[in-house]
C-alpha cells in the first residue's frame, strides 16, 4: 500500500496536464499514416492533431516525437499475468497434459504473495512492450487489481472459476462476485471486472447459468476460454450433441457481453452465433501454436463481423507478454492458414491489437485509436534502430519489424508509465529480485 500511496497523487497530477508530442509520425484511424504531426493531449484525451509547428502553447510538458511513431497503445485481451511464475516450466506438451501435469498441481501451492510479485513482473514486461490495457483472469485477484492500479494500466479483471463438482458452485461464485463488486469502476475507471467461468469443460451448466445471471445483475461481461482444442469440441459433441459455442448459446450465456479466448475450433455456424451475439474473440496465436491447438480461423471470424482482438494467454504457455510479437504471429499464421498473403493486412493486424482490443475490454469508441476525443492511450516507437531502416512504411515496420526495445514511451489517459525506456510507476529492480527469490519453492 505504501507504493500505491506514493504513485496515485502523481498519476492524478499528470492526467490534468496539457501535453505536446511534437513532429511525430502518427498511425491514425484505419492505419492512416500522418507524418510530421503535432499531437496535443489535454485532460487525458487527444484534443488536437495538427501539422508540425501549428500547435499553440503553453504546455505543461513537451516531448519530441521526431524519428518516432506514435501508435495506439496495445491491448492484451486475454492473459493470466501471474503465470509469469510458470514461464519456461514446461515445454513441448499439449494443453491437457500441460494443465494436468505441470500447472494445476503447482497452482495449489500458489500464495497471494506470489501473485502480488509475479503480476507486477508481468506488468513490467507489458509496459516495456507497449501494452496499455489487459484482460486477466486468475486467483488472488485483489493482488492483480492493486498491481494494475499502481502500474497505471487499464484492466478487465476476473476471478477464474473452476468448479467441476456441484459443491464448488456456490463458494466459487461468491468469491467471484465479491471480487467483481469490490473493484468494478475503480482506479479512476481504469479497472472494470468480469465473471470468469474458466471454460465449458471445467464448469457445469448450473454454474454457467448462475454466473450469467450474476453478470447481468452486476452489468459486467463474461470472460472465458472457448473451443481451444479439438478434443474439447469432440468431448462436448459426445456429451451434448453440440459444439461448445452452441452449448453456451443454449445456456443463454451470450445474452451478456462475452469475451471468449481462443475459438480455434469453430464451425461456420459457431462463427455466425459469435457474430450475432457480438461475442468478442481473444485470438492467442502463440499459445495456440506452442500447445499445438491449431490456428484459429481469424479471417472467417473477421469477415463474419466478429470483433477479433489479440491476447498472449499466460506466459506459462506463450512464454511472453509481448503483443508486438503476437501481432506478427497473428498476421503470419492467418496468412498461412488461408495460403493467402492478403488474408490479414497490416492495418487489420494493428486494429486487432489496439481498436478491437479496446472494444473487447468494453472500451469501444473510447480508446484504441489516435483521434480527437479519444483517451490518450498511446506508445512512442523509435524508428532509428537498424532493423527499422530504411522506413518506407511506418505501419508495416511497426507490425513486422519493431521490437519491444524500440518502445520508448507508454502512456494511459495521458499519464506517462514509461518515458525514455524508464519505468515511472513500477520498481523493476525490486520486482525482479523478489520474483527470483520467490520462485525457489517451485523449482
Ligand atoms: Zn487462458
Amino acid at each position: 500500500m505504501l507504493q500505491l500511496a506514493r504513485h496515485v497523487p502523481w498519476l492524478l497530477y499528470c492526467s490534468t496536464m496539457r501535453m505536446l508530442i511534437s513532429n511525430t509520425t502518427v498511425i491514425g484511424e484505419g492505419g492512416a499514416v500522418l507524418p510530421a504531426t503535432d499531437v496535443i493531449i489535454d485532460g487525458g484525451k487527444y484534443v488536437g492533431l495538427l501539422p508540425t509547428g501549428k500547435a499553440q502553447g503553453p504546455f505543461d510538458k513537451s516531448i519530441s516525437g521526431e524519428g518516432k511513431i506514435l501508435a495506439p497503445g496495445l491491448f492484451n485481451a486475454h492473459t493470466h499475468l501471474a503465470m509469469t511464475l510458470f514461464r519456461g516450466k514446461a515445454a513441448d506438451m499439449n494443453l491437457m497434459q500441460w494443465l494436468e501435469e505441470e500447472i494445476w498441481p503447482v497452482e495449489k501451492k500458489l500464495t497471494a504473495e506470489d501473485v502480488h510479485w509475479f503480476s507486477r513482473l508481468g506488468l513490467v514486461e507489458m509496459i516495456r512492450s507497449g501494452t496499455v490495457g489487459f484482460a486477466d483472469m486468475y486467483f488472488f485477484m485483489d493482488e492483480v487489481a492493486q498491481a494494475a492500479e499502481e502500474a497505471g494500466l487499464r484492466a478487465l479483471l476476473s476471478y477464474g472459476i473452476i468448479a467441476p463438482s456441484a459443491d464448488r458452485v456456490e463458494p466459487e461464485l461468491r468469491k467471484a462476485e465479491e471480487f467483481a463488486s469490490a473493484w468494478n469502476g475503480t482506479a479512476d475507471g481504469r479497472i472494470t471486472t468480469a465473471f470468469s467461468p474458466h471454460a465449458p469443460y471445467t464448469c457445469g451448466p448450473e454454474l454457467w447459468s448462475q454466473a450469467t445471471k450474476l453478470a447481468r445483475e452486476l452489468k459486467i461481461p463474461i470472460h472465458t476460454h472457448l473451443a481451444e482444442t479439438k478434443e474439447e469440441v469432440d468431448r462436448m459433441r459426445e456429451q451434448t450433441g453440440r459444439t461448445p459455442v452452441e452449448w453456451l448459446e443454449g445456456l443463454g450465456v451470450f445474452s451478456v457481453p462475452t469475451l471468449a479466448a481462443h475459438c480455434v475450433h469453430v464451425t461456420e455456424k459457431d462463427c455466425n452465433i459469435l457474430a450475432a451475439h457480438r461475442v468478442a474473440v481473444a485470438h492467442c496465436p502463440t499459445s495456440n501454436a506452442r500447445l499445438a491447438c491449431g490456428i484459429a480461423p481469424t479471417t472467417d471470424l473477421l469477415n463474419g463481423g466478429v470483433c477479433v482482438a489479440l491476447g498472449t494467454d499466460g506466459p506459462g504457455s506463450s512464454g511472453s507478454l509481448d503483443l508486438l510479437r503476437e501481432m506478427r504471429m497473428a498476421a503470419m499464421l492467418g496468412k498461412l492458414r488461408q495460403t493467402d498473403p492478403q488474408a490479414i493486412g497490416v492495418d487489420q493486424t494493428l486494429a486487432m491489437a489496439s481498436k478491437n482490443g479496446a472494444a473487447a475490454l468494453g472500451l469501444r469508441n473510447e480508446t484504441g485509436t489516435i483521434a480527437e476525443g479519444k483517451w490518450a492511450d498511446g506508445i512512442l516507437v523509435a524508428r532509428r534502430n537498424a532493423h527499422m531502416i530504411p522506413g518506407y512504411s511506418p505501419l508495416t515496420d511497426l507490425v513486422y519489424s519493431a521490437e519491444k526495445a524500440d518502445v520508448e514511451a507508454v502512456f494511459v489517459k495521458g499519464n506517462m508509465l514509461m518515458e525514455g525506456r524508464r519505468l515511472l510507476t513500477l520498481d523493476e529492480e525490486r520486482i525482479t529480485a523478489k520474483c527470483r527469490e520467490l520462485v525457489g519453492k517451485y523449482r
